[in-house]
């Protein structure tokens, strides 16, 4: 039908496409894209938000609904915002409306509710300034609490009363009662400002190289070894930029690096710094969000998501340990942040730069080839220096418990020493795990083509792919037999050995299920800062970040996965994490050294990696990309299927082989598959794959943006559950 008005509206889902809803009846206001509205679908409403606005649609007239009401007056998403989102939908073939609920606080993606959050600050009221704090003697929290409001005029948040004068919620109820209080936003703090390090000249270099480049866009790449200042270099620049008025977003890979970058960030500025994460309150996000996006708040620290956080006025993105895989989304909308950064800074006009130990294959050949300008930090800042690494080969020594006698001799060396020792393990639990002795019966997980580890603690077995729990066995379910055996090790048991061997020393543990309650992580962390614990023992979590600077020998029990795992990225990633461990030691004065346990130590990538470093490592792993056309020299597109029933994924996925090979650019591009996946059984459904792979990206893309449209219609697509996913990281 043809009308004055159609508004075209995306929602959150699966769904691509826009709805057409024709204005709300008592509309006043303009019409403007990035506004959301409360619209009719089905039997209830949804919240949506508007895209454009047409006068015609394919519609019926009579079929046509009007929205019920218009949620913003001023559009929440500015056209430079909804571009960027566009562009990701487009890259990502991931439906808009579902791009742009991803992209919003949970809060506004749906109708606001009426109560409101009370803000975070308390003030006197006339009464309360006027009162006489003695008269309240009988009261002393209440009065304690007037006391310290006479003295600060603008008001104190709640949060800090809360803490330095009992203010409970009787307390508070109480003087709201007496009129003596009103809450209130609290004015942005200005903090002491500490003085910056002055630069080393590569570090001055870098600084300078950005500094040139403030105005336009260009990207980096800061490759500085772990300590070499490169969070000093980011210090630098966002201090600029916040000269010129304008605003800085900082990325980081995981939620337990912000509060340290926080503090640092916010000595150093003496400004108000805003952190985004996905454990923060939904309140709470949704307030940083709209601090940003009226830029009454200048910098962002944040994970993933906050790399669409409207900043109108972004002068400077960075991108901190870039090569990690937490950037990329793994589920849903699956996207990179650190490739939609770059994006968003070509899109802006500014800088952004991306820093790393160990810089990804991608960012390195982008470097290469000229797109990325590369600045090297190849010392460490301090005095202090690289840590050496070192092999031990545990091909024919006898292992207890995953370690080695030349491993235990070292340990030893350390401790009576009185220094500090960390042994790395990525696996959490007793055993990965159980067999029995008598007839072979392995912890299979019923669910999955995995096994259940076996966690003593919680006497559990627990599979880490689906989550499946159950009981800890007494017997062999198959025969009977109580010879139940853990085979391998997880942390768990490195814990008891290590308890064994060197009974006279405290340890720590640390790991999801030792720091499962809140606070037990930094309880933990400071006691080993303090050094009343000398043997530290953990997974990934002890790996980033965190800085040991009493550490002195640091061991890696297992890392032979990364040179042989099905993964082409095994290596890389190998690598990486050697370096990112090996980091966390030696910090200050003291030397760090680092032992690898390995059955090959031969193995020519781990020959390169400890004799001359990650920069020897990659050039020989990109060569072996090169001869394989695998990425950064290939781009690729995974294509995921999965069924309850075993044979519907594959078929699926040899239909739309069918049913898209003879689309314009399939001849451009290489179909591999369909397979079944690595793991072809997960939480209960058999899962398969199809890869396709081109040395050009824009076949690749064009191809998928057709067969795309195809895939919904193809006879078992409602059978099974499908996804795309846009430059993989992982292949399981
Ligand atoms: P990275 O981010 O590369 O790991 P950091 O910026 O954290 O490195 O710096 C490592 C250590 O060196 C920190 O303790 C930091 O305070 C110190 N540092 C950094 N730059 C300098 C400098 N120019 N002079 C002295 N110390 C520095
Ligand atoms: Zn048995
Ligand atoms: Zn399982």
């Amino acid at each position: 039908m043809e009308s004055d008005t159609i508004l075209k509206i995306a929602l959150a889902g699966p769904l691509r496409g826009f709805f057409d809803y024709l204005p709300p009846e008592d509309n006043v206001t303009t019409l403007t894209p990035g506004c959301r509205f409360e619209i009719p679908f089905g039997r209830s409403s949804r919240v949506g938000i508007l895209i454009s606005t047409n006068n015609k649609s394919s519609v019926p007239a009579g079929k046509l609904k009007r929205a019920l009401s218009q949620l913003d007056q001023a559009p929440l998403l500015q056209p430079s915002d909804l571009r960027l989102l566009k562009w990701a939908a487009d890259y990502y073939e991931h439906p808009l409306g579902d791009v742009i609920f991803h992209a919003l606080p949970v809060n506004l993606r749906k109708k606001p509710t009426a109560s409101k959050a009370s803000p975070p600050g308390l003030r006197l009221t006339q009464a309360g300034e006027a009162v006489d704090a003695e008269s309240l003697s009988r009261a002393p929290k209440q009065r304690s609490v007037i006391l310290a409001l006479q003295h600060h005029p603008q008001g104190l948040a709640k949060s800090k009363l809360a803490e330095d004068h009992d203010l409970s919620p009787a307390v508070l109820r109480s003087l709201l009662d007496k009129g003596l209080v009103t809450p209130c936003e609290l004015p942005p703090q200005t903090l002491p400002s500490e003085a910056a390090y002055q630069l080393n000249p590569q570090q001055q270099q870098a600084v300078d190289r950005v500094r040139e480049n403030l105005d336009g866009f260009q990207a980096f790449l800061l490759n500085g070894v772990t300590g070499s200042g490169k969070t000093e270099v980011y210090l630098h620049l966002v201090a600029d930029v916040l000269a010129q008025g304008r605003q800085a977003l900082i990325l980081v890979p995981e939620i337990g690096l912000t509060p340290q970058l926080l503090q640092r960030f916010q000595q150093r500025m003496g400004h108000e710094v805003a952190v985004l994460h996905s454990a923060l309150a939904d309140g709470e996000r949704e307030k940083i969000w709209h601090a940003m996006r009226q830029m009454r708040q200048h910098i962002l620290i944040g994970t993933r998501s906050a790399v669409f956080t409207p900043m109108p006025s972004l002068g400077l993105i960075i991108v901190d340990e870039e090569h990690d895989l937490s950037y990329k989304q793994q589920e849903g909308f699956r996207y990179n942040a650190r490739d939609i950064s770059l994006v968003r800074a070509q899109q802006t006009g500014c800088p952004v730069v991306l820093g790393s130990a160990t810089p990804s294959l991608e960012s390195l050949r982008n470097a290469q080839e000229g797109r990325y300008r590369q600045l090297d930090l190849p010392k460490r800042a301090a005095d202090a220096s690289m840590p050496s690494l070192a092999l031990i080969d545990i091909r024919n020594g006898h292992l207890k418990g995953g370690l080695s006698p030349a491993l235990l001799k070292h340990l030893e060396q350390t401790l009576q020493a009185g220094e500090q020792a960390m042994l790395f393990l990525n696996r959490r639990g007793y055993a990965p795990m159980l067999t029995c002795h008598a007839c072979g019966w392995l912890t299979d997980c019923p669910r999955c083509d995995a096994r259940m580890t076996h966690h003593r603690q919680q006497k559990l077995l627990w599979c880490h792919h689906c989550g499946h729990q159950q009981r800890e066995p007494v017997a062999c379910p198959s025969c009977g037999s109580p010879d139940l055996r853990p085979l391998g090790q997880g942390t768990e048991r490195v814990e008891e050995i290590l308890r064994q061997h060197f009974p006279k020393y405290p340890l720590a543990r640390i790991d999801r299920d030792s720091t499962s309650r809140k606070g037990s992580l930094e309880k933990l962390l400071k006691q080993v800062h303090s050094g009343s614990i000398p043997l530290l023992i953990g997974t990934q979590m002890i790996a980033k970040g965190h800085h040991f600077p009493s550490v002195t020998l640091v061991a890696i029990l297992d890392v032979d996965q990364g040179l042989f795992g099905a993964d082409f990225r095994a290596s890389e990633r190998m690598a990486q994490l050697i370096l990112q461990v090996a980091g966390r030691a030696g910090r200050a004065e003291r030397p760090g050294r680092v032992l690898i346990q390995t059955r090959h130590p031969d193995h020519p990538l781990m020959q390169l990696l400890t004799q001359q470093g990650y920069a020897a490592f990659a050039k020989l792993a990109m060569q072996e990309r090169q001869m394989a056309m695998l990425p950064p020299y290939a781009h690729q597109v995974l294509i995921r299927a999965e069924a309850n029933r075993s044979d519907y994924p594959e078929l699926f996925l040899k239909q739309l082989l069918e049913g898209c090979q003879k689309l314009q650019h399939a001849a451009e591009l290489e179909f591999w598959g369909p397979v079944p996946a690595p793991m072809e059984r997960r939480a209960g459904k058999t899962r398969a794959h199809l890869l396709i792979q081109s040395n050009q990206r824009l076949p690749l893309h064009r191809w998928l943006s057709e067969a795309i449209e195809i895939f919904a219609t193809l006879p078992h697509a409602r059978k099974v559950r499908w996804s795309v996913d846009v430059d993989p990281q992982e292949m399981l």
